[in-house]
């Protein structure tokens, strides 16, 4: 780790050791993934923000030091698992890759915390398979006209614009056919249709576009860049997924020891029980393993040998494994590992949400799985 990285790290953590407050004004590299041209490698995307924030007045944290940090945050549960975090507004990718006048009309506000924004690709009938999207954006002269609806958009509500995923190609799909654009909230025709409640205390919306008229200015990048814009930001989004699996499972496992060693049924200690110490052998391991596999993706991505299979492996491995880790400290604490005055029921409930979204674990697998073959052909 750098000077600047180690020194910004114990500035950050000591901030999150003295209040847990959130400070909006502060911008640092907290969805570190792409910036830059679109012609840009995906990687080179991805550590280009860190530099782009840092000029933002950011802190240039590496992933390594933000991965350390999500994972100490995850072993509370003082902050929601999504959304605003201690690093101020949530900075995709997306906008760091946005043209100067761009910039000055999108980004700074967000940074300044005077625009709030969100992220609108999910469809209806489109959701781990983003090609087969509805909603179209077909060009008139000089603006689009974007019609169809999305769906468990988290923001959506008070946000001031969307960076809208729309088919500009439907026949392409997700080889070139989307393309992300900026859809001021008030523009006419944009309206949210509904809300769904999810089992963490997330709200997401439904966004209906009818009719909606967008500027040729709006649109971010090329034709056909929707894909990669949408994606890059994603791959470090994963490492921080995987690091607070791994909070949420180093966090459970102090649980499990400690109980296990007062709980005393049928005479003898929970602690001396075969299927209690396979559990937390099996935990532990896997606890190790999933840190050295997440530190290395982290450190790999800030000296710029990250492969994008990496932050699948990290996905998959460190979402089950928060959510198993979870579902143990349950288990072992019987009825207390379901009272609402206990972390565990609101750990086991947000673990589980990370299996889903960002990716869905099978997906992960079956993306792996592709370049496994294509290394082995
Ligand atoms: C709390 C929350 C917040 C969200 N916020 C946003 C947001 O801000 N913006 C946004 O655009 N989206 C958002 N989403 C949507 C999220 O990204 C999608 O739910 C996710 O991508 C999965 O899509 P889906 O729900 O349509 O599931 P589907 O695509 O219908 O898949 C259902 C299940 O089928 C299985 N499956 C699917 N395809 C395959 C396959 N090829 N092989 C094997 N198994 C498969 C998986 O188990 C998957 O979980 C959010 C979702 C939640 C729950």
């Amino acid at each position: 780790m750098s000077f600047a990285n180690r020194r910004s790290f114990i500035t950050i953590l000591s901030s999150v050791a003295g209040s847990l407050a959130l400070r909006p004004s502060r911008v640092a590299a907290q969805s570190a993934a792409p910036s830059g041209a679109f012609d840009m490698t995906w990687l080179d995307q991805m550590r280009g923000q860190h530099k782009q924030l840092y000029d933002l007045g950011g802190q240039d944290l590496s992933l390594l030091a933000l991965a350390v940090i999500n994972e100490q945050l995850a072993r509370t549960i003082a902050l929601p698992p999504r959304g605003p975090g201690i690093f101020g507004p949530e900075v995709r990718s997306i906008l760091l890759s946005l043209n100067p006048e761009q910039k000055d009309r999108y980004l700074h506000p967000v940074l300044r915390g005077e625009k709030a924004t969100a992220f609108a690709q999910t469809e209806p009938d489109a959701g781990s398979d983003p090609g087969g999207m509805r909603t179209t954006a077909v060009r008139q002269g000089d603006r689009y006209v974007i019609n169809g609806t999305k769906r468990f958009i988290s923001h959506a509500k008070g946000a001031d614009f969307l960076q809208l995923v729309a088919a500009t190609d439907p026949k392409k799909g997700s080889r070139g056919g989307l393309t992300v654009f900026l859809v001021d909230m008030d523009t006419p025709g944009v309206s949210i249709a509904g809300r769904t409640v999810h089992m963490m205390g997330d709200v997401t919306y439904e966004v209906m576009l009818e009719n909606v008229e967008v500027p040729v200015e709006n649109r971010i990048g090329n034709e056909g860049d929707g894909m990669k814009a949408a994606q890059t930001w994603i791959n470090t989004n994963r490492v921080n997924q995987a690091a607070r699996g791994l909070g949420v499972a180093a966090r459970c496992l102090e649980m499990i020891a400690s109980y296990a060693q007062q709980r005393v049924t049928f005479g003898r200690p929970l602690a001396s029980r075969q299927a209690v110490q396979v559990a937390v052998a099996d935990l532990y391991t896997r606890l190790q393993a999933g840190q050295l596999l997440t530190y290395r993706t982290a450190c790999k991505f800030d000296n710029g040998t990250l492969q994008r299979h990496d932050t699948f492996m990290i996905k998959v491995f460190c979402t089950e494994l928060g959510f198993e880790a979870a579902d143990r400290c349950m288990q072992f604490h019987g009825g207390l590992g379901t009272a609402m005055e206990m972390p565990i029921e609101r750990m086991w409930r947000e673990s589980r949400s990370f299996m889903i979204t960002g990716g869905p674990v099978e997906i992960m697998r079956a993306s792996l799985a592709r370049e496994i073959f294509a290394l082995y052909q």
